[in-house]
């Protein structure tokens, strides 16, 4: 390059090369047009985004952070690269690439049409720069092209399944075809013109642009050819380009700027922690019962969404044909709210049992408030938030599936999910030979908070057991809270009945307060969500405190207080993350440890960890009857004995959480896994080894 600049220091380009001054004059009149389109069509998203109702938490604090983390994700395009390597790399390119000859072009206009004749400086497009400047747009521009034409490979070779759902179309056609011609074409109209300028030596720094330019010379094109073809070929490209401007507004690469607006107000913890329902809300007003009633930020979200179909693939629901897909709900309220906007469409309820509402009830049953659509989406789309206020409407209105309503009833009754007198809560301790301290008489380090399933269930009494006699084996100071534990209303709230949860919430708010205590340990994940996350705004700001008892009993096995060697069992085992542990609050190795330490050997299945497949119980999943071609319960145990690398050797499926046990001790019967695994929960597992260690408590 130094060689070229010596030679010709003043090199540059003709910028309207064979347009001509009235060609350059009807460009600039189009591309006035185009920007005002595209202006009237930001005006109007943005409108259409504020009209929505206030959002109930704050979006826009920490600002610096935000902006900081927005950043990160959009250059490395991390949330891309999640799962999927080749969609990330694809993504990169393209972003990298379209950025980058964004910038080129607006450098190109700024030297143009201001620094040139409007402060009369002398053109900075020129030697060096110029050289620099075409070598790096050609570089990052071939990237681009390299970028589409892996979307196109995957689109339209692969047809990857998960890009192919019910709001693909023409639309999606279209973005990625057009990308891919302004990147060809525009290598194609700079090889044109650098034949038909007669190959300048110092165009080779435009060096795709200088192999097409050969490429064509070598085909018999000759330099009077390319002149003449160049001017239609640089219209069609330059209106191609201008219509894209003017398009992308109203259509699917709005996701370019909604998608970061999207990240920056993205709440960390979203799912995990609910937003309330005002005290003075009036009974009309709770729930999505009206478009009005869709926030700004869940609007927002619906018009960030890309329709990359991640979410679907990994939704549970949809897997087992529960008549859920969330991706399809997302956009079926974004074009119902763009089709309310545009005048072309009536208002309809959101959501409803019955009739033209825009979301049927029982999609909104089929949700197992997995998190896994949240998890895996690129752009932080806030499905389960949206979907629990739709849940909340169908509550408000009483358009529920009858056993979800016999359970709730149940549970205002009786505190509990199984319609039991509080006074047998306490009736899983009668089978020990020690006593389970009172928490309520008595200070004690850890406040076992048992929970309804270990409470009632007799399967998942047997690990209440389990984990009693590992807390005497260890010595630890522990105490339950006997008939005065309530449900602790986590599901409650996901299946949209807040003011059930805010009872049940109260009333253990008030046990919680009988007794003297370091810290709360769950046996359900369900239980140590809400406590951890939500309780604070019912008044009890003890988050900080709350373990789930896998955490404890590794802390416990790390201290050496239960005596484990990490021989003691030699079966092989696989290990199942329950989403409320695990997606929800990240907890992923305590749960290992343990089973490690029993001397079980683990072997994990495909979705370990984020991507572990939901059981199924979640989100009121254990309380409805779900319309469905398979049990989640099933397909999930299919996993561990069938896909899992060692997948025969598997003889126990360890679980951390009751109602994963209630459900997979179903699916095993159903789904015919009896003669293959055993279900163990993980204080059984340790109380297996103790006992193959000689220990005994019950004596
Ligand atoms: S929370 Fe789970 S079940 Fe519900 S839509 Fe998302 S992935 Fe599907
Ligand atoms: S919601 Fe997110 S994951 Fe689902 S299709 Fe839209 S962008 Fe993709």
């Amino acid at each position: 390059m130094d060689a070229l600049v010596a030679v010709q220091p003043d090199v540059t380009r003709p910028t309207f090369w064979g347009i001509g001054v009235v060609g350059a004059i009807v460009f600039y009149y189009l591309a006035a047009v185009a920007l005002s389109i595209f202006a009237y069509g930001i005006a109007e998203r943005i409108r259409s985004i504020t009209a929505g109702a206030p959002e109930p938490i704050e979006r826009f604090d920490a600002l610096g952070r935000r902006l900081l983390d927005t950043t990160k994700v959009v250059a490395t395009n991390e949330t891309v690269f999640d799962r999927d390597w080749f969609g990330g790399l694809m993504h990169a390119l393209i972003v990298w690439g379209f950025l980058t000859l964004f910038a080129g072009t607006v450098v190109l206009a700024v030297d143009m049409d201001l620094w040139t004749p409007l402060l009369g400086r002398e053109s900075f497009f020129t030697g060096p720069f110029y050289l620099g400047y075409s070598a790096v747009l050609d570089g990052l521009g071939l990237l681009f092209v390299v970028g589409v034409s892996m979307a196109l490979y995957r689109r339209y070779w692969v047809r990857a399944d998960r890009l192919w759902g019910e709001h693909t179309g023409v639309e999606d056609d279209l973005f990625v075809w057009t990308l891919w011609v302004l990147g060809v074409g525009g290598f194609l109209l700079e090889g044109v013109r650098i034949l038909g300028t007669g190959m300048p030596d110092a165009e080779v720094a435009s060096f795709v642009g200088w192999s097409v330019a050969s490429g064509l010379a070598g085909l018999g094109i000759s330099e009077g050819t390319a002149g003449a073809v160049y001017a239609p070929l640089w219209w069609s490209h330059a209106i191609v380009a201008l219509g894209f401007v003017a398009w992308l507004p109203t259509a699917k690469p709005v996701h370019m700027l909604t998608a970061p607006a999207a990240l920056l107000t993205r709440d960390p913890d979203a799912g995990r922690r609910l937003p309330g329902v005002p005290a003075d809300a009036s009974p009309e007003t709770i729930g999505y019962a009206d478009l009005r009633d869709v926030t700004w930020k869940h609007r927002l979200d619906q018009d960030a969404c890309t329709n990359c179909g991640r979410c679907s693939a990994v939704c549970p629901a949809t897997a087992v044909g529960r008549p859920l897909d969330p991706r399809t709900v997302v956009l079926d309220l974004t074009e119902y709210r763009h089709a309310v906007d545009a005048g072309t469409a009536e208002r309809r309820p959101v959501v409803a049992a019955e009739g033209e509402s825009v979301i049927d009830a029982e999609t909104m049953e089929a949700c197992m408030a997995c998190q896994a659509c949240m998890d895996v989406c690129p752009v932080a789309v806030e499905h389960l938030p949206q979907f629990v206020a739709m849940n909340r409407r169908l509550t408000e209105t009483g358009q529920l599936d009858a056993s979800l309503q016999e359970t709730l009833t149940d549970l205002f009754r009786t505190g509990n999910a199984y319609g039991e007198p509080g006074r047998r809560r306490p009736e899983w301790t009668e089978e020990l030979s020690f006593e389970v301290p009172d928490a309520r008489e008595q200070s004690v380090e850890y406040l076992w908070y048992v929970g309804d399933a270990p409470s009632f269930d007799d399967r998942n009494r047997a690990v209440a057991r389990s984990l009693a006699r590992l807390f005497e084996v260890a010595g630890v100071s522990y105490g339950i809270l006997y008939e005065d534990e309530r449900n602790d209303g986590n599901d409650v709230r996901r299946v949209g009945e807040e003011g059930l949860f805010e009872t049940l919430a109260g009333e253990t708010v008030e046990a919680l307060r009988t007794a003297d205590f370091e810290t709360l340990v769950t046996t359900d994940p369900h239980a140590y969500n809400t406590f951890k996350n939500e309780y604070e705004a019912v008044g009890w700001a003890r988050g900080d405190d709350v373990r789930h008892y896998t955490q404890v009993v590794a802390s416990l096995l790390e201290s050496g207080a239960l005596g484990l060697s990490a021989d003691e069992l030699g079966g092989t085992v696989t290990y199942h993350d329950p989403c409320h542990l695990g997606r929800y609050n990240g907890e992923y190795d305590a749960p290992r440890a343990v089973i490690d330490a029993t001397g079980a050997t683990r072997v994990e299945m495909p979705r370990n960890r984020a991507d572990a497949f939901c059981c199924g119980g979640g989100g009121g999943g254990q309380w409805t009857d779900a319309d469905q071609d398979v049990k989640p319960s099933e397909e999930r145990l299919r996993e561990a004995v069938e896909d899992t690398r060692s997948g025969g050797d598997v003889e126990q499926f360890v679980v951390a959480c009751p109602t994963c046990l209630t459900m997979f001790e179903d699916g095993r019967k159903t789904g015919g896994y009896e003669g293959d695994v055993d279900v163990v929960d993980v204080a059984e597992l340790v109380w297996e080894a103790l006992e193959e260690r000689g220990v005994r408590v019950d004596d």
